[in-house]
């Protein structure tokens, strides 16, 4: 009898719900070939690092700053990451900024509840750390493409295609950790005529699948418009000197400025990075501005649109310049090589994709990330269990304890 061959795994994404997932199932004892697909140049998704080959000591968290844990059980993968260095316990300073200028230290928000953690030396240390606990054993990483197409063999084999129609891969298992190719959105930002998952699986009887993308087809989400700076010198003195290293806006505070939170991260070279996060209501007025570095403009050749762009900088550091002047002064922010970073998902909004609908075995498609209903939902700590939670589902799927089936079949 020919031993059955471990199936494949197709995950798209390398955010910290694909890297997640990857662990887990290293760790649960599946060893069969996995694959991560991700658009960006690294892993780590919406928590994910600038960094520069030019400037190496330059790491500016640019989406999530910091992870919460705030219910037990806590993911399992936590104990690993910072067993092995890869994350630490946060205890900086909070404050909260109230519409009228007053700052409120010690007051977190819905982020900054619970135990609070980041990636050493920077939030992409985190899915790093998951890669790591993956282990380099059939897992291939591809980084910088864009799977643009689905489709489905007679044999009911996933195929990945890119946007030429070249395969990437054919795999048995296809696994979304992302929203993109599920949701409607793909229609509007990269004018795709169809949403590829339903395209490939509309002739198929899954109902549970067809649930699944309804739902998933009706979830929104919150945008971020982010300006990054980075000060030096004696621009960066006043930063550092501040006694918080977070500060997130009221509701009358994110009216009054546009803004919803600045996130100070000291560099250890005496500079200082600081990200200003719009509020929802400012990105939703600048979508179409999407900074000149994102990868959406980068995958779609976009042309630069400078003066928009420019107009979006100078609205935002005006605003930062505005509310947080009774405490650094002056400054000019055109001096810290504004960057503009546009996140149009930045937070899904509930209800999200119950977890009853992440694993449909007839098709084979599996769903995971922040946009999963339950504990942790539109964070980190969600998309750690909802990996979690789809790991063990796989390997249920499967009589074996692992997703196999017999060779050549
Ligand atoms: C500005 C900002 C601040 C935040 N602050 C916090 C915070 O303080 N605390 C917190 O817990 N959470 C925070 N979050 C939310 C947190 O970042 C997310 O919950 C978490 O990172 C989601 O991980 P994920 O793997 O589910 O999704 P993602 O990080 O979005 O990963 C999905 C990945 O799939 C890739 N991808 C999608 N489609 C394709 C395709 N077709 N081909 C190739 N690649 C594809 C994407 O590029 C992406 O890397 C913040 C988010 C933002 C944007």
């Amino acid at each position: 009898m020919p031993r059955p061959a471990p199936e494949t795994i197709a995950v798209i994404g390398a955010g910290v719900s694909g890297c997640a997932l990857a662990a887990q199932l290293r760790r649960l004892g599946h060893r069969g070939p996995l694959s991560l697909w991700e658009t960006g140049r690294g892993a780590g998704g919406r928590a994910s690092t600038r960094r520069s080959r030019e400037d190496p000591q330059l790491a500016v968290d640019h989406g999530a700053p910091l992870l919460n844990i705030t219910a037990e059980p806590a993911p399992a993968l936590l104990e690993p990451l910072l067993a092995g260095g890869w994350i630490e316990p946060w205890n900086e300073p909070v404050a909260m900024l109230e519409g009228e200028s007053r700052l409120n230290i010690g007051r977190p928000d819905a982020l900054g509840i619970g135990r609070l953690y980041r990636g050493r030396s920077g939030m992409d240390q985190l899915s790093q750390g998951l890669l790591h606990l993956a282990g380099d054993t059939g897992v291939r990483g591809h980084f910088g493409v864009l799977v643009r197409h689905l489709e489905l063999t007679p044999a009911g084999r996933w195929r990945l295609l890119d946007a030429a129609g070249q395969l990437l891969e054919e795999a048995d298992w296809l696994v979304l950790s992302g929203t993109l190719l599920a949701h409607p959105r793909s229609r509007l930002i990269f004018d795709w005529p169809e949403v590829p998952l339903e395209r490939a699986t509309r002739h198929l009887q899954d109902l549970q699948l067809a649930h699944a993308l309804t739902t998933i087809a009706g979830i929104r989400f919150e945008a971020r418009s982010n300006l990054l700076l980075v000060f030096a010198g004696e621009a960066a003195v006043p930063w550092r000197a501040l006694p918080f290293r977070l500060v997130n806006f009221d509701a009358a505070a994110q009216q009054r400025w546009g803004l919803r939170r600045i996130s100070i991260q000291p560099l250890e070279d005496g500079r200082c990075a600081v990200v200003a996060h719009s509020s929802h209501a400012f990105a939703a007025d600048h979508l179409d501005v999407y900074g000149a570095g994102s990868a959406v403009a980068r995958q779609l050749q976009l042309p630069v649109e400078e003066g928009r762009e420019e107009e979006v900088i100078t609205s935002l550091g005006d605003a930062l310049v505005q509310c947080l002047a009774p405490w650094i002064g002056t400054m000019d922010p055109q001096e810290a090589e504004p960057r503009l970073m546009r996140w149009a998902a930045a937070f899904p909004l509930p209800p999200g994709l119950p977890p009853s609908l992440t694993l449909c075995p007839a098709s084979r498609v599996g769903f995971c990330g922040d946009y999963i209903d339950g504990v942790g939902f539109a964070r980190i700590e969600g998309a750690l269990h909802s990996a979690e939670h789809l790991a063990a589902a796989l390997l249920a799927a499967a009589p074996s304890g692992a997703p196999c089936r017999p060779a050549g079949s």
